[in-house]
């Protein structure tokens, strides 16, 4: 075998340097696996035995620690330069292929070693990248030590996928989450992270935005916990103000719903060489297992989150007609229930002519499986019964409503006292654990006992202010309940009416005060639409509606308008009763202002008589007749028009005209009366109004 070598290896390469290139691919391997760094080392031994000098044998090493995956790895960049300098005389490695981790790499390596005659030596032998037949060899070497790679990777994906399948996969769990004994996730035993939890579902169910969520719970001084991941106090749950970002990632984290799922979001190597993680649709998740364990909502309420999430994304967006806005035109958006199926049902807004009419669509099956939806119907009629219901249940002598109303609020403020409360005690748990710790420690040892007492103090100023924070929310809440509330409360029963029929109430406002009194309503499309309410406290209505009128019935005209448009044709073209009909301020079923051919489409649905028939039913002739009559040709009839000599009526808007018959007079004499009288009074009539 030596002999083998010796025949490589010439005086030319024994001048330069040897290059010993060591690679451990990550931290935990420089650890533990120093025997493989054992063998690397004991390679530069070879090398001297080959010949080479200690002094000019250099190790490179910078490498430990990093991954070949990542590019930038200078140790490498260091021996190709070496080596394309032509000062290595030989590049040792443990498994060389493995030099670099991909194989473009690896032949660019191997081609610059060919070129500056630089020799190879790994723990089988020793190559010469100039000779065919190494250089072939030394290619095999790579391309299987990526192909081993792949294999790797993909039994250790395999095996994650697997887990994963069975939902049984460990994964990092968001706050409120936790494993049990048996790496089974539940809920956080920490009452005080459950309520929070609760809370933020609770309330965003409530006002329907992430925004309004964060705003509620600052309003109310509620802090939020959270567990870095990473950096200052990693694992430890600190308790802060919520965020925004935190309201949608945890709205938008299915495991909250009981939900197992893997592969949200995909990774891949961009141009560029970096890592890109996309986030994936819901249909492209890869593993998705409702109620693989306990959550915090319904798998449905999850789905109704996505949508209203979606929705509100919408509103702001270029789609903002199509999405329901916070001032949108749906009464009961968020509180309708689908009385076939009991899923929830969302709004979807069509515009009627300058207006959003409000259509409540049980869609969401339809939509999973593909099948026809559910029901649709369309909710203004829906929205103003409920109206005129309110209006009737809420009097001033009818406070049941209005009582339950304050039970509600007293519930709500209580629990968030009971929030605040918990946040109280767990100060005071942490001084009682920086007291301890205290006094476990020697008093003789000031270093440490200085900074435990620091502590010490910092936590009971936490805890002062933590308390004073609860005492001020408390006596706000209080003194809001008994004055402020009540007589609102009571106002409410009084002034409802006029609120709710002002103009100026925002459809926002008029949503709270519903959500106040109505729990929710049930729609059934039937013979009738049967609407069932129940209200806040137990009662329930029920109210039987016809069934809408479809669009084109409510974008009909108005009748008066249409019995105008009838009268108006005894004396006028379309286009005269257009600008007439304008200019009164009336407007089309589309609501769009009139144009000629609106007119006469109206003219045809409502079979009214044309102009052209009401003239000729009036004995008027057109120019040939009158032509006859007169005996005369029917261009003279229409310079004898223009000129004023014949009496006409226009019935389009092209100076089509029919003629007042002109009696028993012969022509000459009519026309000599005629133009004598036009020189008394001049000759007015509807006919010259060009149009
Ligand atoms: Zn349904």
């Amino acid at each position: 075998m030596s002999g083998e070598w010796a025949h490589k290896i010439k005086a030319e390469h024994l001048c330069r340097d040897a290059w010993l290139y060591i690679r451990q691919s990550t931290v935990r391997q420089v650890f533990e696996n120093t025997e493989s760094t054992r063998r690397q080392y004991a390679l530069r031994q070879r090398a001297i035995a080959l010949g080479w000098p200690t002094e000019r044998i250099h190790v490179i090493d910078t490498d430990m620690g990093h991954s070949g995956a990542e590019r930038d790895r200078e140790g490498f960049q260091q021996l190709v330069t070496e080596v394309s300098l032509g000062r290595a005389g030989i590049v040792m490695g443990l498994e060389v292929s493995r030099l670099a981790r991909n194989s473009m790499d690896w032949h660019r390596l191997l081609e610059i070693c060919a070129l500056s005659e630089t020799l190879i030596l790994d723990e089988d032998g020793i190559y010469d990248p100039g000779h065919f037949n190494d250089r072939l060899l030394l290619g095999l070497k790579g391309t299987m030590s990526e192909a081993e790679l792949h294999v790797l990777h993909a039994r250790l994906h395999g095996g994650v996928l697997n887990a994963a399948r069975r939902g049984e996969l460990k994964m990092r769990l968001p706050i409120g989450m936790t494993y049990d004994d048996e790496d089974h996730p539940i809920l956080d035993p920490d009452q005080q992270i459950r309520g929070a939890l609760r809370l933020l579902f609770e309330t965003f169910e409530r006002c329907g935005s992430a925004t309004a969520t964060v705003k509620a719970f600052r309003e109310q001084g509620l802090q939020f916990p959270t567990r870095p991941h990473a950096g200052l106090g990693k694992g430890q749950i600190l308790w802060g103000e919520l965020r925004h970002s935190q309201v949608l990632s945890i709205l938008h984290n299915p495991r909250y719903a009981g939900a197992f799922v893997y592969g949200r979001s995909r990774t891949r190597k961009g141009i560029d060489g970096h890592s890109h993680t996309q986030k994936l649709g819901r249909d492209q998740w890869q593993i998705v297992l409702p109620g693989s364990h306990a959550g915090y909502i319904t798998w449905e309420i999850f789905d109704t989150n996505q949508q209203q999430l979606r929705d509100n994304a919408q509103a702001q967006g270029k789609e903002r007609r199509k999405g329901p806005p916070r001032e949108g035109v749906a009464l009961l958006q968020g509180i309708v229930l689908c009385g076939k199926c009991g899923t929830r049902m969302t709004v979807r807004y069509t515009s009627l002519g300058q207006q959003l009419a409000p259509n409540y669509m049980c869609q969401r099956h339809g939509v999973e499986h593909g099948k026809a939806i559910c029901q649709q119907i369309p909710g203004a009629a829906i929205d103003e019964a409920i109206g005129r219901l309110l209006l009737e249940v809420i009097t001033p002598g009818n406070l049941e409503v209005a009582l339950a109303i304050e039970q509600e609020l007293r519930t709500r403020v209580q629990e968030a006292d009971a929030l605040r409360r918990q946040q109280v005690e767990r100060a005071r748990y942490e001084v009682d654990l920086a007291r301890r710790r205290y006094q476990r420690v020697d008093p003789d040892n000031r270093l440490v006992a200085d900074v435990l007492e620091s502590e010490w103090n910092e936590k009971l100023r936490a805890l002062q202010t933590a308390q004073d924070d609860y005492e001020r929310q408390s006596k706000r809440d209080q003194r809001c309940l008994d004055e402020k509330q009540k007589a609102s409360i009571l106002a409410l029963a009084k002034d409802f009416p006029q609120v709710w029929n002002d103009q100026a109430t925002p459809q926002r406002e008029r949503k709270r005060l519903l959500r106040l009194l109505i729990e929710d309503v049930t729609l059934i499309k039937a013979k009738q639409i049967q609407v069932h309410v129940r209200f806040r406290g137990g009662k329930t209505r029920s109210l039987n509606l016809p069934l809408p009128q479809s669009s084109w019935q409510l974008r009909q005209t108005d009748q008066h308008v249409i019995e105008e448009i009838d009268r108006l044709l005894d004396h006028y073209t379309d286009r005269q009763i257009a600008e007439r009909l304008n200019e009164q301020g009336l407007h089309s079923g589309w609501e769009q202002a009139f144009q000629p051919r609106i007119i006469a489409r109206l003219r045809k649905d409502y079979h009214l008589k044309s102009r052209y028939e009401r003239l000729r039913a009036a004995g008027m002739l057109n120019n040939e007749e009158m032509a006859q009559r007169l005996n005369i040709q029917p261009s003279t009839v229409k310079k004898w028009r223009r000129e004023g000599k014949l009496k006409a009526h226009a019935y389009s808007g092209r100076s089509d005209y029919l003629y007042e018959p002109p009696g028993d007079n012969p022509p000459l004499k009519y026309q000599r009366q005629h133009s004598r009288k036009r020189e008394k009074e001049p000759f007015v009539s509807d006919s010259t109004v060009e149009v």
